[in-house]
């Protein structure tokens, strides 16, 4: 018996649900490539893509998936040769580290945990005994989507400047873009890559890349430059070269729709959103954690990011959950990979989700472990509800110095 038919969910990091709006969007006739309505579109991106990454840098689209947009990044600032710093803390920076190396950098991985952030001293540290200042660039993810670890963007720049090293700072966005607050500029982010495909709510074949002044200065010199992710062709006048070519007109038309809705919303109030989302998760597991079965992968709440969820899965195969949550359910659950590969699950929480959403593959996931008999602490779904209903009470939570109207007070006639 499956109760799975109707509006299937997909809750793995990437891609996420694409909004109905961004959908419509893509309906429609092509457009004259050069025309003035596609002008207009192009820079309206670059400009609100400004104001996803809080920053003033020069903003660059690629048609590209997030690979993609790791090598403009890297071909764009360095030479063959250049000694790159790789901040592990999962899979993805190393994944990074892997596309330098195959373009001709020297790649050194600061190994560390997947279940913890990168330490930002052991990162001054190691810049600090770098005297001849041959490390040309420190690449780090502000999300693993793989660990499920956040790390801490700023304190990471201060381990930089603390070590009084001038290597560009290179910072991966994929899967918190638009999920929780990125501040380039405030931080001082010389290079920030992300792709349409997770918090951005778009189809993916989209990459973007933020790069400031210093960033353009390497420009100058880097020799691994090639034309199709080249900057400079990118900044002329002519608009066909702003793609290097065609423009991926309907993927264009989608990430406008997303833009609108994400700024419609606000961006505070996106991240918001991420990060009451994530908490009502945590909630869910560390009941479910009581077991002894399930498990947070990430062992410091602060650490954990706001956009997935990875969990540990003990003594049973995590297959089992993801198969009755799709096949009974209808809810799609990412799987474990690299080093939590048949280890784990993961909830991803990340892009076009509400509370319905969330609570539902929470929902899903309780079910699986009910139907399945594997042992697990009775009451997460209840505990996710309860903390959301909390943090959005009239009464309490984060409305609490909010006014509101209650019993007796005047009516406001809707405007
Ligand atoms: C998904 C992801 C990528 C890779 O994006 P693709 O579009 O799959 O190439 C890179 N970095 C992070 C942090 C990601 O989550």
């Amino acid at each position: 018996m499956t109760v799975a038919n109707g509006r299937a969910l997909l809750a793995i990091p990437g891609p996420t649900n694409i909004p109905d709006r961004v959908l419509q969007a893509m309906i429609r006739p092509a457009e004259e490539i050069y025309s003035g309505a596609m002008v207009g579109l192009t820079d309206s991106l670059l400009s609100d893509l400004q104001k996803v990454f809080r920053t003033r840098a020069r903003t660059y689209i690629y048609a590209a998936n997030g690979h993609g947009g790791w090598e403009a990044a890297i071909s764009n600032v360095l030479s063959r040769g250049d000694k790159i710093l790789v901040l592990a803390s999962g899979r993805f920076a190393i994944g990074w580290g892997d596309m330098a190396r195959f373009m001709g950098a020297d790649v050194e991985i600061l190994e560390g945990s997947w279940r913890a952030s990168v330490d930002p001293a052991a990162v001054e540290e190691r810049l600090r005994r770098d005297t001849k200042h041959e490390i040309k660039a420190v690449i780090m993810v502000q999300i693993d989507t793989a660990s499920g670890v956040l790390n801490d963007v700023q304190a990471v720049r201060k381990a930089i400047d603390a070590a009084g090293h001038p290597a560009l700072y290179m910072v991966d966005g994929v899967a918190s873009l638009a999920c929780m607050p990125y501040e380039m500029d405030a931080w001082g982010v010389d290079v920030t890559m992300s792709a349409a495909q997770k918090g951005l709510m778009t189809p993916p074949g989209l990459a973007f890349v933020a790069a400031n002044d210093k960033a353009h200065k390497a420009h100058q010199t880097a020799n691994m430059k090639t034309l199709y992710w080249d900057w400079t062709a990118r900044q002329g006048e002519q608009h066909y070269m702003k793609y290097c070519g065609t423009p991926p007109e309907h993927l264009l038309f989608a990430l406008r729709a997303a833009l609108d809705m994400i700024l419609e919303e606000g961006l505070e109030a996106v991240w918001k959103r991420h990060q009451l989302l994530a908490e009502a998760t945590h909630a869910a597991v560390s009941k479910w954690s009581e077991g002894q079965v399930l498990s947070m992968n990430v062992l410091e709440g602060a650490q954990r990011a706001p956009s997935v969820t990875p969990v540990l899965v003990q003594g049973v195969s995590p297959e089992i959950i993801a198969d009755y949550a799709q096949k009974i359910c209808g809810v799609t659950l990412g799987s474990g990979i690299g080093e939590l590969s048949g280890k784990a699950f993961r909830i991803a929480h990340m892009g076009h989700v509400n509370a319905p959403m969330v609570i539902g593959t929470l929902s899903a996931i309780e079910m699986a472990l009910a139907a399945n008999n594997i042992p697990h602490g009775a009451g997460g779904v209840a505990a996710a509800i309860a903390h959301l209903a909390h943090k959005t009470s009239v009464h309490g939570g984060e409305h609490a110095e909010t006014p509101r109207l209650g019993v007796g007070a005047p009516e406001i006639a809707p405007v």
